[in-house]
């Protein structure tokens, strides 16, 4: 190493430029672009282009990369409730409702009226025209349809008809086809839109926060906790040519669609005094019942043999390409690289939510950058900006891009860092890698609040400091979970203690609009902003801090707490004593059959699990402590030439980041989890029927959950080897 070309400015002289770069007028002006017309999967192109030719502009080298995958555009729909009546002695189906499965335009909203907007419908969803009664399943956890099934309900045959919320919603349509029903219908209640609803008087958008009735909520289908990606191309890159596998238990094989709720209200109403009720199924099935105040009962069904759906979707399956744009600034060290990204593509014109309030914020972060390299900065790591493309199908850009260059991405990635929707209003929302929790406090310290009730207040400041763990829904899984990069994900929201409630969010619906934005989620947009300078700072600590600041002994305390909360579940399991809030969360997983295996033995195990965390414990407080003795050595605010010029120091600084580069990678286990072998890493995964939420230990935890204690007792092998083995690469 030596110092040719040293960089002219220090991280101080970054910083400011991170911090006071980003314009709100500059994310107004990127939002109104990507929002202004469909940006579809495999149909986004000139906005590829448009996204590389700005990237260049500011100074960063950007390419286009594509993948041929197997994606559906909608063809054709239709939702009708017919009634057998007799008309002169003859039996005639009668038409009692159409649904429109359209959202209304708005004047005040252009992009609500384009003549190109995408009708609603749901990703890698089955065609299909079924007619059949109908059964109300709730959420459609997997629990609400054990209820149903104890209750006697029959399914097989039948129609569901679901309300959004709870799991993501591909799993809702996998359980209904697991159980034989033909066909999904999903609406939106807003009973879980919380205080800002209609029945409280609040005006509906756009006159007012309120959710407009007509609002639909798209999205995909697929089974995203077996595995994300092109469905066809498991496990590898979908180039041109390359073998296709079949889609079956990837995707729904029954078809379904996706309604508002005016569209629901017919169909719901149709079903009063028939069946059970809601609230004979308890609390979760009777709360946020957001139609009663217009009529509906919530009866369960099914539908008597003369009340029948008919449900009609057809989809076009194509392969087609999808494209990633790509940015790089090479930094000095080649093998150290830092990635950040954020999808592109949305379900709809508008997307200022989701992801373009990302988007915005990702170019303002580019442009940033930008300036730093004209005033003299020289990265120390190399950075990777992306902007993925079929995120919303499942996550398609990215995983294709991870399967494909996994070699480079093993040996070189320190972290990977996601912004999907940056704002839908004040309040901060992070999960992560546990390596990355004193990287998120530390970054959230220096970035101001943009609502101060106390001049000088941070982010940090006001932020409630939960980091959740890592699940599914966006495009760090790939990384996470496949390639064992530790990953970060962020975004603001709404405020649940506004008085009133928070402004209603459009999520995948058609008012997710620049309007809508504009006026309600960020008005101003100040969070658009705030979140491009936490977004630039996080990737500049990663890549400018002359030791990695991850911090390995959050990951180790994090995977005791993690070991005690699995050893509680499972002796509650054993004495069948789970406390309220166990049972919730047994809600969306399947109910276990008779204990199989040796349960002392998995007792014990546990012993073993103990012991190997606590000797990572301490292998991560050496290595954290030899890492700050060598950073208070370089100092943080010395440009790299300077210790990189030092060689007995340089070659200590490369030790120590080398092993807190590869650590994450130490968690994963080749042959994946238990029938889901795409999913690699021991200590994170979506929940098998949530798929949002993250699941730790996930091969030990299901097994427990199934009572398979054999199974349960391998799997803690599995993870107290690995355990050791990223204690031992730490020595
Ligand atoms: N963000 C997308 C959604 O929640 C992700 C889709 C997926 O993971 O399949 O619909
Ligand atoms: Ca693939
Ligand atoms: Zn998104
Ligand atoms: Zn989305």
């Amino acid at each position: 190493p030596h110092p040719i070309d040293p960089s002219s400015i220090t991280f101080k002289e970054l910083q400011e430029i991170l911090l006071a770069t980003p314009k709100e007028e500059k994310a107004q002006e990127w939002s109104k672009y990507y929002t202004s017309g469909p940006h579809l999967a495999g149909k986004n192109l000139s906005q590829a282009v448009w996204t590389q030719e700005r990237w260049e502009e500011f100074g960063i080298k950007a390419d286009i990369v594509a993948y041929d995958t197997y994606i559906n555009y909608p063809h054709d729909h239709r939702l009708a409730l017919c009634k057998k009546e007799k008309s002169k002695g003859m039996e005639v189906w009668d038409v009692k409702f159409e649904a429109s499965l359209e959202e209304d335009v708005l004047e005040e909203d252009s992009t609500t009226g384009l003549s190109s907007r995408i009708p609603t419908f749901h990703g890698y969803s089955a065609s299909g025209n079924v007619t059949a009664s109908y059964v109300y399943v709730n959420y459609g956890t997997y629990q609400d349809y054990e209820d149903l099934i104890k209750a006697n309900v029959s399914l097989a045959g039948k129609i569901a008809v679901a309300r959004y919320g709870e799991i993501f919603r591909g799993l809702k349509i996998k359980r209904a086809e697991d159980l034989g029903m033909i066909g999904t219908v999903l609406f939106t209640d807003p009973g879980d839109d919380g205080p800002a609803s209609e029945e409280n008087g609040v005006r509906l958008y756009p006159n007012g926060p309120a959710r407009n009735p007509s609002s639909v909520q798209r999205g995909s289908a697929q089974f995203l906790s077996v595995a994300p990606g092109d469905p066809t191309t498991p496990g590898y890159p979908s180039k041109p040519g390359v073998p296709r596998e079949p889609t079956k238990g990837k995707i729904p094989s029954i078809p379904s669609l996706p309604i508002s709720y005016v569209d629901a209200l017919p169909i719901l109403t149709a079903l009063n005094g028939i069946g059970p009720s809601a609230k004979d199924f308890g609390k979760h099935w009777d709360t946020n019942l957001g139609l009663k105040y217009k009529g509906v009962n919530y009866n369960i069904g099914p539908s008597p043999d003369d009340l029948v759906l008919n449900l009609v979707n057809e989809q076009d399956y194509v392969t087609t390409p999808l494209w990633d744009v790509i940015g790089i600034i090479n930094g000095t060290l080649l093998d150290e690289v830092v990635i950040v990204g954020n999808h592109r593509d949305a379900w709809i014109a508008g997307g200022a939510g989701d992801p373009n309030s990302g988007s915005a914020a990702l170019n303002e972060v580019v442009r940033s950058f930008g300036v730093a390299l004209a005033k003299g900065w020289k990265p120390l790591r190399t950075i990777v900006f992306a902007s993925w493309d079929g995120e919303e199908y499942g996550l398609i850009g990215s995983t294709e891009w991870v399967e494909e260059f996994l070699p480079w991405i093993t040996h070189a990635s320190v972290a990977y860092v996601n912004i999907d929707v940056a704002t839908t209003g004040p309040v901060l929302g992070a999960s992560a890698s546990p390596l990355l929790n004193k990287l998120i406090y530390e970054v959230t310290s220096m970035v101001p609040s943009p609502n101060q009730t106390v001049i000088g207040q941070t982010i940090g400041d006001v932020w409630d400091k939960e980091i959740s763990t890592m699940g599914s829904g966006s495009d760090f899984t790939a990384f996470q979970d496949f390639a064992g990069v530790p990953s970060l994900d962020f975004g603001f929201h709404g405020d649940p203690n506004q008085a009133g409630g928070p402004e209603v969010y459009h999520y995948h619906s058609n008012y997710d609009s620049f309007h809508w934005m504009n006026t309600y989620g960020d008005p101003g947009f100040h969070y658009h902003i705030a979140a491009a300078r936490l977004l630039a700072l996080f990737t500049a600590k990663l890549s400018e801090s002359p030791v990695v600041p991850l911090n390995a002994t959050d990951y180790a305390l994090a995977i005791e707490g993690y070991i005690s909360t699995v050893e509680t579940k499972l002796e509650t399991s054993i004495a069948g004593t789970e406390s309220g809030e166990e049972l919730a969360e047994a809600r969306s997983r399947p109910t276990p059959s008779a204990p199989k295996g040796d349960v002392d033995a998995l007792k014990m195990s546990f012993k073993g699990l103990h012991q190997a965390s606590a000797k990572l414990l301490k292998a991560s407080q050496a290595h954290d402590a030899f890492a700050a003795k060598l950073s208070e050595e370089v100092g943080q605010e010395i440009p790299w030439w300077k210790w990189l010029s030092k060689l007995k120091l340089y070659i200590h600084i490369r030790g120590v980041n080398t092993k807190y580069k590869l650590l994450e990678r130490q968690f994963l286990h080749q042959k994946g989890l238990d029938g889901r072998p795409w999913f690699k890493h021991v200590i994170f995964a979506p929940g098998l029927w949530t798929g949002y939420a993250g699941a730790v230990f996930p091969g030990l935890q299901e097994a427990i959950d199934d009572k398979d204690y054999g199974n349960a007792y391998r799997w803690a092998g599995i993870i107290e080897e690995l355990i050791w083995k990223a204690a031992a690469s730490l020595r």
